[in-house]
């Protein structure tokens, strides 16, 4: 049913993805991976193709289109196999710009937005902390205000894009004293040529090694207020509503590189030989990939659903239906299901499967992330139990 939500319009934005990621990704994978780090080159042509912006209205310099361009954006990055690179490009079009689009005022949407939907500002989003990460709530990070200023101080960690970003999408303390704690929590711009501001320990990691990682220090940075992002003190609201976003984004590529790994491992499967036969047509295996198969289409359509709440919630947040629950289950499911298909493809492959040459070995370590980053399945699991009434 949601597959009808794709025009033709949205197919040859896919197939333009598709054939730039061909080009410009896959072949140079490699070097991505041994650099930890997705060059700047990648966001400029990206974003002058017009994919980083593809869902966000054209006051903001996107293209205007629904949320049904975000899927094939992100699905066919995910199909690159290459999953540090395809979260860098997503922190960017899908995880701390869309609160700009959404709440940001015209000076804000020029100065910070404009620039990183065309690829020329790279984007973070910075919330987690060294203290706190599911419990965003404790954050520490201080935005004391001075005149027309505020004074930043405090640490980030495990920011994607961080030793490369122009700009931080920034989650702070602006009163200490809140009770709730949550309620003392603002976002604000972030540019990170700001004296005072540093770029820690770049991370390493177990996966995702084409996308870096570092710490964040802010010692006394003075950023103006006019930089603060809706209201002050909202800014727990806004994040956890642009965490839907991130985490549908999340729940696509989980699904979607998981059935690339499903189609290739059934292509090994079709030409390794055993016992004088093809492994594929032991029946064990064919059952295990028709399960396989059966869990990609069931994850695949807990997130078109999700999709397609989103997007109405987009276009009328005011009178459609909150889609929490749904992108939540879609988070947990994916990224769940995705760890299991992508285990089972790695064991298919017997001893080619542990072999760092073959492209398995890195999706199994890549798919590890996506039921920890963005929110635990832990923490979806609480949502969703709330939301339920439990
Ligand atoms: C590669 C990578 C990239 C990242 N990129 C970014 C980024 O760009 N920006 C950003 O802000 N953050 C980023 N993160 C941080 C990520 O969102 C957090 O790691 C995640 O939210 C979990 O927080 P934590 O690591 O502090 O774990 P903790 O909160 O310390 O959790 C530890 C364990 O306790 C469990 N737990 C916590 N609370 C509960 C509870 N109430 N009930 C049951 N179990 C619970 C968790 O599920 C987990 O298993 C990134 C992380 C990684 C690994």
């Amino acid at each position: 049913m949601y597959a009808s939500r794709f025009t033709e319009a949205h197919q040859i934005y896919r197939k333009a993805v598709r054939d730039w990621c061909e080009r410009v990704i896959v072949p140079n994978a490699e070097a991505f991976e041994r650099d930890e780090l997705t060059p700047r080159e990648v966001f400029k042509q990206a974003g002058q193709l017009g994919f980083l912006g593809a869902r966000f209205p054209e006051a903001c310099g996107g293209s205007g289109g629904d949320f049904w361009y975000t899927v094939c954006w992100a699905e066919e990055l995910a199909r690159t196999g290459l999953a540090g690179t395809t979260m860098g490009l997503l922190v960017q079009s899908d995880m701390a710009t869309p609160v700009i689009g959404e709440i940001g005022t015209q000076a804000q949407i020029d100065e910070f937005l404009k620039p990183a939907l065309a690829g020329d500002r790279i984007a973070s989003l910075g919330v987690t902390e060294p203290g706190a990460g599911s419990d965003v709530a404790s954050i520490r990070t201080t935005a004391r205000r001075d005149g027309d200023d505020y004074i930043i101080d405090g640490a980030k960690t495990y920011i994607t894009n961080g030793t490369q970003a122009d700009f931080i999408t920034l989650a702070v303390r602006t009163d200490p004293n809140a009770v709730p704690s949550w309620a003392g929590i603002s976002l604000v711009l972030f540019p990170t040529n700001t004296p005072g501001f540093s770029v820690g320990r770049k991370l390493k990691k177990l996966g995702n090694h084409s996308s870096d990682t570092a710490e964040l220090h802010f010692d006394g940075c003075r950023i103006p207020r006019r930089y603060l992002l809706g209201e002050e003190n909202h800014g727990f609201v806004y994040i956890m509503r642009n965490f839907q976003g991130e985490r549908l984004v999340g729940a696509l590529t989980a699904a979607a590189g998981a059935r690339r790994v499903w189609e290739r491992s059934l292509d090994y499967g079709r030409e390794r030989e055993a016992f004088g036969k093809p492994i594929i047509k032991f029946q064990v295996w064919k059952h295990h990939f028709v399960d396989m198969l059966t869990e990609l289409d069931a994850g695949q359509a807990l997130a078109y659903r999700s999709a397609d709440l989103f997007d109405a919630y987009l276009r009328d947040p005011d009178n459609a239906p909150d889609p929490t629950r749904e992108i939540s289950q879609a988070k947990l499911y994916c990224a769940e299901m995705a760890q299991r298909v992508i285990d089972r493809c790695l064991q298919f492959h017997g001893g080619m499967g542990y072999m760092e040459e073959y492209f398995i070995a890195r999706a199994w370590r890549d798919t590890r992330l996506i039921s920890i980053g963005g929110g635990t399945s832990e923490i979806m699991r609480e949502i969703i139990s709330k939301l339920i009434g439990l």
